[in-house]
Formats: structure tokens, sequence, C-alpha cells
């Protein structure tokens, strides 16, 4: 199939071919055709997909080809919510790359940055507005912002939203909008509660899915290598020389850990920068943004930070320490080999994480292929794996003190660490600003009853609470077989 064949306009697909894409991913391929024909549409969808093109380009087709509604004010056509301002970014991004041949104001608020320029932006009205809905809120409550002309409404990685305690954002930011609008739900998995939450948005919806993440993982070229623990800065450092890698992603569990390793790996003439939650905005941008320019060799994130960072083709991933949480492997590995690009990943296991490495390999039906590394031998060997692919059943709704997010209740499941989820989550160091977990869940199982919820930080003036997000956030690739289609 071409993209010809789906009916976009003659600037998107000129736009297109300048990003030198030959065919519609399968997303795109499903999705498109009904939201030009301004269908609500359910997709079940990952990152790596292709999806923020799925809805990004019918989106700028139709707004190209109808006339802009008379009117004044500070409006917006259509609106994007995302959970992360990583996400907010990348997607007002591909609207600037899909929509440059086209008349299209976009504006990207979130946030963690000052309000005012944000607020400037919007003045007169914009096309697209893509936003995190902390941050949106602030906007529309000061008049920043209004949507009586919005004609489309999409929730992107609308799991991750409710997973982040976003609920009760999201259903203020839907009571502002008018009834009649086009409206798109990409998420992951489509839970119980994701379906409770589309039940109050979209109208007799086009449900589409493409195949689980579990299917990036196959189209990634993986490894691990035993080390010492000790021995894992040496190791790295001597895979990026020795491979001459110049573009690698390092995930470390910790934003301390993310610090020394970039200390070391600079110490040793390897040029590496760190993106994790104590970072501002602005110096992660400006992180990401060198290693996407290739002034920074090795970029160092925490879990919370990577989410959503997306770099076309990137050709490393390693995995410096193994995640806690078997899901977040298969995330961390995402990052590389997408949209069938070929890419590599490689985690630096040692003795102590071999429960870890038996919780993924048992996630992902696979053993990872173990790699040597000439001349050297780690004193405390990893044991062989234990081959256990079986079924990982989810723990039962707990019926007190369960978190209400459908996604998260199915990721409550043992980390493979002999570590229940709870016990999981308060060896979770919160980071600063952020909106925990249990204050989302807490504020959900409240709403839920009906009674009143605390508000997430309503203090500040910049809604970075909320749209930092959580670490636990991932949904069970696992269940995506589970999903619509
Ligand atoms: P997404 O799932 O939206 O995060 O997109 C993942 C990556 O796939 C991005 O780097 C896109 O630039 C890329 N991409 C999107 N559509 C296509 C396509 N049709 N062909 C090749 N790459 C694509």
């Amino acid at each position: 199939m071409k993209f010809a064949d789906l009916g976009l306009s003659k600037p998107l697909l000129d736009a297109i071919e300048l990003q030198g894409y030959t065919e519609p991913s399968p997303i795109q391929a499903k999705a498109i055709p009904h939201v030009i024909a301004g269908r609500d549409v359910m997709a079940a969808a990952q990152t790596g997909t292709g999806k923020t093109a799925g809805f990004t380009l019918p989106i700028l087709h139709r707004l190209s080809n109808t006339p802009k509604p008379s009117g004044k004010g500070n409006q917006a056509r259509a609106l994007v919510l995302t959970p992360t301002r990583e996400l907010a970014a990348q997607v007002a991004a591909s609207v600037e790359t899909y929509g440059q041949n086209l008349k299209i104001k976009t504006a990207v608020v979130f946030g963690g940055v000052k309000i005012n320029p944000q607020m400037q932006k919007l003045r007169g009205g914009v096309d697209v507005l893509i936003a995190t809905p902390g941050r949106l809120l602030d906007l529309h409550n000061q008049n920043a912002i209004q949507f009586d002309q919005l004609e489309v409404l999409v929730l992107d990685e609308a799991d991750r939203m409710l997973d982040m305690g976003f609920i009760h954002d999201i259903r203020r930011i839907i009571k502002m909008l008018p009834k009649k609008r086009q409206n798109l739900l990409f998420s992951a998995t489509f839970s119980n509660d994701i379906r409770q939450l589309a039940k109050t948005i979209v109208h007799d919806p086009i449900e589409v899915s493409v195949s689980p993440a579990n299917s990036t993982v196959d189209s990634v070229q993986q490894s691990l290598i035993a080390v010492e623990k000790t021995d894992k800065t040496q190791v790295l450092t001597r895979l990026i020389v020795e491979n001459d890698w110049f573009q690698v992603l390092v995930f470390s569990r910790t934003k301390h850990g993310a610090n020394r390793l970039v200390k070391q790996l600079v110490a040793k003439g390897v040029e590496a920068s760190a993106i994790h939650g104590n970072k501002s905005q602005g110096a992660r941008t400006k992180a990401l943004a060198e290693f996407k320019a290739g002034k920074v060799r090795v970029l160092v994130a925490t879990d919370i930070a990577a989410r959503g960072i997306d770099i076309d083709q990137l050709p490393h991933v390693v995995n410096f320490d193994l995640p806690q949480v078997a899901e977040d492997y298969v995330h961390r590995i995402g990052r590389t080999g997408r949209a069938g690009a070929s890419g590599e990943a490689i985690s630096l296991v040692s003795h102590d994480e071999f429960k870890l490495l038996v919780a993924i390999e048992r996630l992902i039906k696979k053993e990872v292929p173990r790699k040597h590394l000439d001349g050297y031998q780690p004193l405390n060997d990893l044991p062989g794996s234990k081959g256990d692919f079986r079924d990982i059943k989810p723990n039962k709704p707990k019926s007190k003190g369960g978190n209400s997010s459908g996604s998260r209740n199915q990721n409550s499941k043992s980390d493979g660490a002999g570590r229940s989820s709870k016990k999981r989550s308060s060896n979770v160091k919160k980071q600063p600003n952020q909106a925990t977990p249990s204050r989302a869940g807490r504020n959900a199982r409240r709403a839920k009853a009906g009674k009143k919820v605390a508000p997430e930080r309503s203090g500040s003036n910049d809604s970075s609470a909320r749209d930092k997000g959580s670490s636990r956030s991932y949904s069970n690739p696992n269940r995506s077989n589970n999903t619509v289609g």
C-alpha cells in the first residue's frame, strides 16, 4: 500500500516523501482513512508503531481542507493531549514536519517552563494545540485558550494518562469542549478503565489495533553480557570504544547512577550527558538535541525521562542496570529498531540482577542470548536461563487499597524479584514535583467512590507536578493481545 492510496492531500504526501517513508505503517494504513472520513477512532497502538503520524496526517488533511471557522478569541481547532512533556514536544515536532507545506499554526504547551510565552503563542488562536493536561487547565483558567471551535480531540497514550492520575484533569478538559467533535483515542492497551473513559468521550468509534509490543522485541537484536557490578562502566566503555558506537542510549535505574555514569564516561573521554527527572526541561531538551545531532555520543537516561524519547533509527540501547519492572525492558529496547529500522539492545547483567532477568525472559517469552566479551570473565557468573516462559497471570484486583487504574492493575504482579508491586512502589523514590502513584491511586479511588479528591499540586502555577509523571506506568505488552480489533 502507498500513502497516496490513503486519500491524503499532495502537500502531505510531499512532506511524507521528504521523511523517506516508503509505505504507511499498519496503524497508519488502518486509522488514516477513518480519521479522514471524520469517524471517531479507538486505536490500540504502542509508541514505535508510527501512531503519531497515524493521527497527525489525517488531522492536518482535514484541517487544511475545511475552511477555518470565523470567530474571535484564542481558539484551537485540534487538541492533542499527551501524558508527558517529551511526548508533547515530539508530537508537536511531527505536526510541524508533516504540516511543513500547509498553512497550519501549531503550539505546544506543558508544565515545568514559564507560562507567559505559551500564552503569547496562543494569542489569536492555533490550528493544532498539543498539551499536557495540567498546563492546559492552567492556561484555560487564565483565559489563554478557548475551545468553542474545537473540531478534533486526540488522547495520546490514554493508558499512561490514567496510570499517572490524570483522569480528573481529562474529565475537566472534556467538559470544556464542544459536544460535537471528532475524537481519537490512542492507547497501548484497552483495559476496562480505558473503555470506561472512552464511553464518555468517543461516539460510535471504529476500533483498530496493531501487533503487540512483543513484536517490537522481535525486531530488536537483543543480547546480554554477564558482568561484575563494579566492572559495568569499564565494560560499557569498551563496547562503545571498540565497536565505535556513535549514538548510544544507556538506561540507568537511578538519577544518581545516571549522573555518576556520565562523569565516569566523560573522564574516559566518551562524551555523554544525562537526562532524568531532576534536570530542568531546558537541560533535558538540550541534552536530547545534542544527542540527536551527534554532538554527544552517549545519553544516559532513567526510565521516566526516556519515556517518549523518539530518535529515528537509534542504533544502540544499553541496559546498564536491568529495570525493576520487567515491562520497562520492553519499552527500553523499543527505543531502537523502530518502524522497521534494525537496532541492537545489550544488557549488562550482574549476578544480583538474575531474578530481574528471569522476570524479563518470562515476560518476553524467550531467552535473551548471551554474549561473551573477549578477555573478560566476571567473578560471579550469572546462572543459566531458567527457561520459564509461562504466561504471567495478573493479580486479582484487590477489594481494598488497589489502584483503580486498569493497566496498573494489570501490572501489579510480582516483578520476578520476589517483591510485590506494593513493596516495589514503596522502593521507588519519588521525583521532585512528581505526582506519586499513591496520590494518583488514592485520588482515583476517592473519585470512584464519589468523594472529594485532593488537588494534585494545583497551587503551583506551572503543572510540572502532573506533567512529569510516574515511572511505573507501563502496560503489560503481553496483554496487548486482548486489545480491540
Ligand atoms: P511513533 O510510533 O509515532 O512514535 O513513531 C515511531 C517512529 O517511526 C518515528 O521515528 C517516525 O518518524 C517513524 N515513522 C512513522 N511512520 C513511518 C513510516 N510510515 N515509515 C517509516 N518510519 C515511520
